[in-house]
C-alpha cells in the first residue's frame, strides 16, 4: 500500500498538482495541514485535496486562522495580510470543509498531527531536546507532524532516552524501525533553502519512508499572487525556499 504524506500547501496549486503527478499511483491521502494561508489558491487547493482517495487531512494554524478561529493578531504583518486575504476569499464550502476537520487523528500504527503530538495546532519541533518530550505524547509507533516547513525524522533509540535527528537526502528511503516523528515538509512554501515543493510515499508493510522533492513552475504562482496584491515578501521567498 502507497500512502501519500503531504503538509503546508498553502494555497499553492501548482506545487501540489506538481506532487501529486510526480507520486504516481497512491491508495491513501494524508494531509497534515495548512492547506491555507500565503498562497493565491485556497478554494482550489481545498477541493483539489478533498477529492483524493481514503483522505485523512488534519487542521493547521493557518486553517483555525481562516476561520478566525485564532486571532490574526498572533501572526505577523504579512502573514496577518494574508490570512485577512483568504477569511474574505474562502467559499462557504471550503469553509465548512476545514471547519470539520479535527485536530489529531489516530490510525493503527500512525497518529497525525500538524505541530505536535502534545500541542497539535501551534508547537514547533525544530530541535531534539522538544520532539524527545513529544514521545510520551502518542502511543503508536509513528507520529506524521508538519508545521515547520522542514523535512526531518525523529528516531527514539531503544534506551529511550534522547530522539536522533536525521534530515534526510530527497529521494533516500528510510526505514522507520524504531518509534519515530516524521516531518515530509511542505508542499506550498519550502523553508529548508530548496524550493522545491516536499512530500513523501509512506509504505505501511516495510515502514518505508520514501521522501521526495519536485520541482515546479514556481513563477506561474508568484504571477497570480502579485495580480491579487499579496504580500511581496512572500512572493519572493518562494524561489528562494525559505
Ligand atoms: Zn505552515
Amino acid at each position: 500500500m502507497h500512502i501519500l504524506v503531504f503538509s503546508d500547501i498553502h494555497g499553492n496549486l501548482t506545487a501540489l498538482e506538481a506532487i501529486l503527478a510526480e507520486a504516481g499511483h497512491f491508495d491513501a491521502a494524508w494531509c497534515l495541514g495548512d492547506l491555507v494561508g500565503y498562497g493565491p489558491d485556497p478554494n482550489e487547493c481545498i477541493a483539489r485535496i478533498r477529492e483524493l482517495p481514503n483522505l485523512q487531512c488534519i487542521i493547521g494554524n493557518h486553517d483555525a486562522a481562516a476561520l478566525d478561529q485564532i486571532d490574526s493578531d498572533t501572526f505577523n504583518p504579512e502573514a496577518r495580510t494574508a490570512i485577512l486575504w483568504t477569511r474574505k476569499i474562502l467559499s462557504d464550502s471550503s469553509w465548512n470543509f476545514l471547519n470539520g476537520l479535527p485536530e489529531k487523528i489516530e490510525l493503527d500504527e500512525v497518529t497525525l498531527a500538524h505541530g505536535s503530538p502534545r500541542h497539535p495546532v501551534w508547537e514547533y519541533l525544530l530541535d531534539t531536546r522538544t520532539a524527545t518530550l513529544n514521545f510520551d505524547f502518542f502511543s503508536t509507533p509513528l507520529c506524521f507532524v508538519g508545521h515547520t516547513h522542514l523535512p526531518v525524522v525523529y528516531s527514539m533509540g531503544t534506551d529511550n532516552h534522547l530522539a536522533h535527528l536525521n534530515i534526510p537526502e530527497p529521494n533516500q528511503k528510510l526505514v522507520l524501525q524504531t518509534r519515530s516523528i516524521v516531518n515530509p515538509g511542505s508542499v506550498g512554501q519550502p523553508r529548508d533553502r530548496d524550493p522545491r515543493a516536499a512530500f513523501a510515499i509512506y509504505e505501511p508493510e516495510t515502514k518505508t519512508w520514501d521522501y521526495r522533492r519536485v520541482a515546479y513552475k514556481i513563477s506561474e504562482v508568484q504571477e497570480r499572487m502579485q495580480g491579487l496584491g499579496l504580500p511581496e515578501r512572500h512572493i519572493h521567498r518562494l524561489s528562494a525556499g525559505w
